[in-house]
């Protein structure tokens, strides 16, 4: 009987090494070595069959055996139940580290987003914003702006026509002439708002948004012009922008100039936006002209004002470094989620 007790613990250690952390397993060894059908308990119902001298000591073996038997199926249980714990514990696993998933909101246009900011820049400083229609007449685009017919500014390649004489405003300089035909002097306006050529490369787009700046009253002169720049570029950028003047034709104004902006994309050392000059023309400006008071109905004689105007697209692509113009209008979501910076 000894040796049938140290064959089965013998089999029952290697079952149990087998099946290793399988619960399924496991509990079937359980179910062989003590269940009703196992060898032990029948050698237990042997014991009767062996001589009173012999019956104590097969009792004890085999009741040792037993104790170490369903010691190791516990032990092995417990390991199983572990594993699969463990392994539940890791298919659940959350790592709170990763993060979050944001919900997708929409985000201001660049262009806005400068406009805005321009307006705000200018409220400041005590103006007003004006507003007035796209498609306008010729008189408010053209002839009050000291153009009339025959003007080679008008040239009509750069200005989309409609029937019945109107056409598209191809800058907001009419906001000027209506604001004065309604308001008495002094005045200090700007006016926002889209604009329409006949343009399509990396800097000119077909439609595009404008700022003119306006002011009027007695004994304005091109030093007010000049230090209005300054403030207003200096607040928009942060005080890292160099202005400059070069003298340039426009009907509407006398003098007039063409203005420059340091590159903010390159920082005055050339890139393609400043065709390596490091310098953007941002617009026109000068001291409005007398006729164009004439055709507003304010005295010339009495009242002198100063004029410029911007790109606002433009002077959004250079605070952002923004090297195409036309990205402004491809409504590309990846692009246009950045903004405002
Ligand atoms: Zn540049």
């Amino acid at each position: 009987m000894l040796d049938d007790l140290l064959r089965i613990e013998r089999e029952f250690n290697q079952a149990l090494d087998e099946a290793g952390s399988d619960p399924d397993a496991v509990e079937a060894i359980r179910v062989r070595y003590l269940g009703r059908k196992a060898e032990l308990t029948g050698l237990m119902k042997k014991l009767g069959t062996l001589s009173k001298e012999e019956r104590p000591a097969a009792g004890k073996a085999i009741n040792i055996l037993k104790q170490k038997v369903a010691a190791s199926l516990q032990n092995a249980a417990d390991q199983a139940g572990n594993a699969r714990r463990t392994a539940r514990l890791a298919q659940e696993r959350l790592d709170v580290t990763l993060p979050p998933r944001m919900p997708w909101t929409g985000t201001v246009h660049p262009t806005t987003h400068a406009r805005r900011e321009l307006e705000s820049i200018f409220r400041g400083l005590g103006y007003t914003v004006e507003s007035g229609p796209e498609v306008e007449d010729d008189f408010y685009n053209f002839q009050a702006l000291n153009m009339p017919p025959e003007h080679p500014a008008r040239d009509g390649a750069d200005t989309f026509y409609l029937d019945g004489g109107l056409l598209l405003r191809t800058h907001t300089s009419p906001v000027q002439i209506r604001t004065m035909q309604n308001r008495k002097p002094p005045l200090k306006m700007i006016c926002p708002g889209r604009v329409y050529r006949r343009d399509w490369d990396a800097t000119h787009l077909p439609m595009f948004h404008q700022i003119e700046a306006l002011v009027v009253d007695e004994g304005i002169t091109m030093g007010d012009l000049k230090g209005t720049m300054d403030v207003v570029w200096k607040r928009y950028f942060g005080g890292r922008v160099r202005t400059r003047l070069r003298p340039a034709y426009f009907p509407f104004v006398e003098p007039g100039c063409e203005y420059d902006i340091s590159c903010q994309v390159c920082a005055g050392d050339g890139c393609r936006i400043c065709k390596q000059s490091g310098w953007i023309e941002l617009g026109g400006a000068g001291m409005v002209h007398p006729a164009v008071f004439e055709a507003a109905g304010v005295d010339p004689e009495l009242y002198t004002g100063f004029a410029f105007g911007l790109g606002i697209d433009r002077i959004a692509m250079m605070k952002y470094g923004i090297d195409d113009l036309r990205l402004l209008m491809e409504n590309d979501t990846r692009f246009l989620r950045q903004f405002p910076l």
